[in-house]
């Protein structure tokens, strides 16, 4: 079929899928407990995609209906020269949106060329905003570097700017109001995820994850708290604002207790070039296969077609279904 006259990417329950993760690389430097082991093997060198194999599928993905792109990992910016990358894909036509998710160790020094080379926006990972329970859930003792980092973000004008908080009971639960309490200092849009069983080992479990509810009540109890009027009803997190005025908003990315399979709209493409239609998917689609063998821009496009033809009508987390992928959040790209 000629290009132009594909439809966009929809899959079989009728979602528009306008929304594709793109893995960088692998590799991080921290060892978040609930994501990576503490020895990993990486990826080779040559098996991850090129910028231009990545440009390549993305412009081909925009032509074919996707609007959003957002770099991720491991850590994305652990790839060299990503801002190469970065003003690659802004300049793709068509497309909406181009944002990163990070840990925020490389911002300091990284934040101004990423703004030049064309990125608008940034979710940074923070679990902890005490040193030490940081240290104790990273494995890493860089917390003044990653509050540095989310500073020069803030500084170089990345926004809005998203905290992601994965929340662990006993962990850093205790520690959700004082993250709501940055939000309003600061004008953040923090986001509790539920921690997911994608984890390395066997650390996940009904009672270490704490339900978006839970947090929502002992936030609001503090800080009265009413939905977004501006929600995204596409967005995996339901959002409030402070019913006081203050900037700033948090956000419940309740995917265990109120999966948002049905409004799903995005497809990943892993660091090794592999098409995955859902984080908890089962089986993975060789783009980068197809791309190495000389598939040509329509073949290309077929199989992004083929691929989110197969997109899963949700995940099986609770209801006893649930077999856990071979790879982790690094590997997959969260
Ligand atoms: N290294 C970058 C970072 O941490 O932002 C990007 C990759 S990381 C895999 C993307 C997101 O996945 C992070 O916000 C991380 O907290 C989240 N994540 C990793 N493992 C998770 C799990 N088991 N459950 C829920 N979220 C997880
Ligand atoms: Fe690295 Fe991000 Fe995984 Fe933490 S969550 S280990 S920062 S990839």
């Amino acid at each position: 079929m000629a290009l132009e006259t594909l439809p966009l990417l929809t899959d079989r329950y009728q979602r528009r899928i306008e929304n594709l993760r793109i893995s960088v690389t692998d590799r991080c430097d921290l060892r978040c407990f609930y994501c990576m082991p503490e020895d990993v093997e990486w990826l080779p060198r040559k098996a991850l995609m090129s910028f231009e194999e990545i440009e390549r599928v993305a412009r081909l993905a925009v032509a074919a209906g996707t609007r959003r792109l957002r770099l991720t990992g491991g850590e994305p910016l652990l790839r060299k020269d990503l801002p190469r990358l970065i003003s690659k894909l802004a300049a793709i036509p068509g497309l909406q949106d181009l944002a990163l998710t990070s840990n925020a160790t490389q911002l300091e020094r990284l934040a101004p060329s990423l703004v030049q080379a064309g990125l608008r926006r940034v979710n940074v990972s923070l679990d902890s905003l005490d040193a030490e329970n940081f240290h104790s859930l990273t494995r890493r003792d860089v917390h003044a570097q990653v509050m540095a980092g989310i500073d020069a973000a803030d500084a170089a004008g990345l926004r809005p700017l998203s905290i992601n908080c994965v929340v662990v009971r006993d962990r850093n639960d205790h520690e959700a109001v004082d993250f709501a309490r940055l939000a309003r200092e600061r004008g953040f849009d923090v986001r509790f995820i539920e921690f997911m069983p994608l984890e390395h080992g066997s650390h996940w479990g009904t009672d270490v994850m704490v339900p978006g509810k839970e947090l929502l009540e002992r936030i609001g109890e503090v800080f009265p708290l009413q939905p977004d009027p501006d929600q995204d009803p596409h967005a995996p997190s339901r959002d409030w604002v402070f019913a006081d005025g203050a900037p700033g908003s948090v956000g419940f990315i309740d995917s265990v207790t109120e999966p948002f399979c049905s409004m799903c709209n995005r497809i990943r493409l892993t660091a090794d070039g592999k098409i995955r239609t859902c984080l908890f998917s089962l089986r993975e689609h060789d783009l980068l296969g197809a791309v190495r063998a000389g598939a040509d821009d329509e073949a290309v496009t077929d199989l992004l077609h083929a691929a989110v033809a197969t997109k899963e009508k949700k995940h099986h987390i609770t209801d006893g279904m649930y077999v856990k992928p071979d790879r982790t959040m690094s590997q997959i790209g969260g």
